[in-house]
């Protein structure tokens, strides 16, 4: 997706510790038009797959895990990273470690929106040590679903996530690879060896 990697290029802002900063159209302001992109990208690759759900964690994989959904014309499911008191029902759970944040989450989702039925795709907004998509990966397993594919809006290649889903027996579509984020600067996988 040579608009993304052009809008991470431009926009990406690099911060202490590998981290990169997407706010103006990924993390807190969305660009729509470029999310909906993304979502027919993933649902391209995927679109054979009898996809019947998309599965995602609270807040920013919502964005492109919608706009996949809209595609897909499935629902869109995604964790929470808190019990609210309104579900009362049973749930599968899981805890996800936070790196950028310094935290565990303790997350659900109500058993009644996954079962062993559904076909899944997991979608989130960066892969960086494959913490959330393993995560989201155990509740499939937990709910006895098949995962057909995971869908990174913005993989950091330089951390061991991409590597770990694949160990796991998982597909991995990443539409912008980042290979280093050194001295500020954001450098894409590929980039200078031509
Ligand atoms: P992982 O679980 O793969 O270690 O990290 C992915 C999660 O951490 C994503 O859900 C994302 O919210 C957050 N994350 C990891 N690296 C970055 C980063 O460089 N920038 C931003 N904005 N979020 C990140």
């Amino acid at each position: 997706m040579e608009k993304l990697q052009q809008r991470v290029k431009e926009d990406g802002v690099v911060i202490d510790g590998g981290i990169l900063k997407v706010d103006s159209f990924l993390n807190h302001q969305i660009d729509p038009e470029l999310m909906y992109e993304v979502g027919e990208t993933i649902y391209d690759k995927y679109k054979n797959e009898g996809v019947t759900k998309v599965l995602t964690i609270e807040a920013s994989g919502i964005a492109p895990a919608i706009m996949a959904a809209l595609k897909f014309k499935v629902p869109c499911l995604f964790a929470k990273k808190s019990v609210p008191s309104t579900l009362t029902e049973e749930v599968y759970h899981t805890d996800i470690h936070s790196y950028t944040k310094n935290k565990t989450s303790h997350v659900v989702v109500s058993k009644r929106f996954l079962n062993e039925d559904d076909r899944v795709v997991i979608i989130d907004d960066f892969l960086a040590n494959g913490e959330a998509a393993l995560g989201l990966y155990n509740l499939v397993q937990q709910a006895g679903a098949t995962c057909v594919g995971v869908g990174i809006v913005v993989e950091k290649s330089f951390q061991p996530g991409k590597q770990r889903l694949l160990d796991a027996g998982l597909d991995v579509t990443s539409l912008c690879e980042i290979a280093a984020l050194d001295n500020g600067k954001v450098t894409l996988v590929g980039e200078g060896e031509h």
